[in-house]
């Protein structure tokens, strides 16, 4: 960090967290993106835009109380971070999963800002959730604890307010218990996304973040003279994201190679068929199941052992910090050369810098897969009409708006002179629309 301003804002964003690393990095890699931004433009520094970007405005922690299958009284906390809102109302998932804290939620919001700014949606950024873990937890005791959780969550959100969406261990079951429980209290159906169809939900919401990330990725490989066609591909995670990352990359003439989940990984050199990776993760199973469907797959124990498969593209689609300065070096060894993130955050900041400096194609997550939440805005817009879209429809305006990212992100980055770095020109395109609105 080198301008003046951008390490005053940095240092007191410290003072006011010293201990929320992820957050405290998510901060720094949009600081230092913009520093050839307020070079150019010392004036922005009187409107304090950063300093408030960085400070959310309001986050809410609460208890949640709710009854195991012995009858046996379990509490977890709940989080709603509400970063910003100069955009639209507050928008991000509901993550359930033993890591969440304070630091991961608000990191996720703030870079969730800028994410949805890049969709050219009216929409701010929020994310939200619980340290719940679902693993191994029966389907009455998640009903249970979504119902507990939405109790004390309603009256904190609403369709023009803040719009709770899905994210880790939140699929459309989990939305559907949330959405019950919510309209006891209000009837205000476009307050949660991801719902499921007969209660509101959007036909290609299910496939859109990794629908995406693949129409994405594949721009960014054709203004590069590549594609995905003949490409060995390896996808981290086995759940919704990489699911339908497998099912468009194959579409798209690749193979699927690889993929995992938190118990270990499988490979297949024939390619992975997302079918079967379905039914295999039902109940959330063990991916080693898929050796039950395929002859030609083979299994190991060590999930991040997958990136060590020779490939030509990775698209990490499990969860944050994947990808170390290590797992980078592995890759770039191997010869992979186009790297996507489908996930929040899976490689850290020193991984990225590797890969920029050995010229690997880098889409970085706010960019790459803000396709899900496009699409979330596309089901509060039928919501709002009352209407019915099409799969087709909204299949062809996520592939319209995944074009526009990539193409706006790319000029923003030529704008200040640091062509092909796909991480600042996301950076500096979302926090342009989003002072916009602020001013
Ligand atoms: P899911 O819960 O559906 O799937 C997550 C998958 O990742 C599961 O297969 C899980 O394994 C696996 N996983 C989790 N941790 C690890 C690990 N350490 N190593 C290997 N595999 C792991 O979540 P989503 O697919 O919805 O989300 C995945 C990521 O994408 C998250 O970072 C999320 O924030 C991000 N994202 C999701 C969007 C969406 O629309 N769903 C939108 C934008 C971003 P297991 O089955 O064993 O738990």
């Amino acid at each position: 960090m080198k301008n003046a301003y951008i390490k005053k804002v940095f240092k007191q964003v410290k003072e006011t967290c010293p201990n929320e690393t992820q957050f405290l990095n998510a901060v720094r890699e949009v600081l230092e993106s913009l520093e050839p931004v307020y070079d150019a433009n010392p004036e922005l520094e009187k409107y304090a835009y950063l300093e408030r970007i960085c400070e959310p405005q309001r986050v809410v922690e609460f208890q949640v109380a709710w009854k195991d299958d012995e009858g046996n009284i379990q509490v977890n906390r709940g989080y709603r971070v509400q970063q910003n809102n100069a955009v639209g109302p507050f928008k991000g998932g509901l993550r359930f999963n033993k890591t969440v804290n304070l630091s991961i939620l608000k990191s996720l919001a703030f870079e969730q800002t800028f994410k949805n700014a890049l969709t050219g949606c009216p929409m701010g950024g929020g994310k939200g959730g619980s340290n719940f873990d679902p693993h191994g937890k029966s389907p009455a005791e998640i009903e249970r604890f979504c119902h507990a959780f939405m109790k004390q969550l309603y009256p904190y959100i609403g369709s023009k307010t803040d719009v709770p969406a899905g994210d880790l261990g939140v699929g459309g079951t989990e939305i559907g218990y949330l959405l019950d429980e919510y309209l006891k209290h209000r009837k205000d159906i476009g307050t949660l996304t991801g719902k499921p169809l007969d209660k509101g939900g959007l036909k290609g919401r299910t496939e859109a973040t990794g629908f995406g990330l693949c129409y994405f990725t594949e721009e960014m490989l054709n203004d590069h003279k590549k594609s995905f066609k003949g490409k060995k591909v390896i996808i981290s995670g086995s759940g919704n994201v990489s699911t339908y990352a497998c099912k468009k990359a194959t579409e798209l003439g690749a193979t699927v190679i690889g993929m995992s989940d938190t118990h270990g990984y499988i490979i297949d050199k024939k390619g992975i068929d997302y079918k079967k990776i379905i039914k295999a993760k039902e109940n959330r199973a063990s991916i080693e199941n898929y050796l039950k469907y395929s002859d030609s797959t083979v299994y190991a124990e060590n999930p991040t052992d997958l990136f060590k498969t020779k490939c030509d593209i990775c698209l990490p689609c499990a969860t944050q910090n994947e990808i170390n300065l290590d797992t980078a070096k592995i890759l770039v060894k191997n010869g992979c050369y186009c790297v996507a993130e489908g996930a929040n955050l899976p490689t850290t900041l020193d991984a990225i810098a590797y890969f920029q400096e050995n010229k690997v194609l880098f889409g970085p997550a706010k960019a790459a897969n803000a396709g899900g939440v496009g699409c979330s805005y596309f089901e509060m817009c039928q919501n709002a009409e009352g209407s019915k879209w099409t799969f087709n429809k909204t299949d062809k305006k996520l592939k319209e708006m995944m074009v526009n990212i990539y193409h706006n992100i790319k000029d923003a980055a030529i704008r200040y002179g640091h062509p092909e770095n796909f991480v600042m020109g996301a950076n500096i395109h979302g926090f342009e629309t989003v002072i916009a609105k602020m001013k």
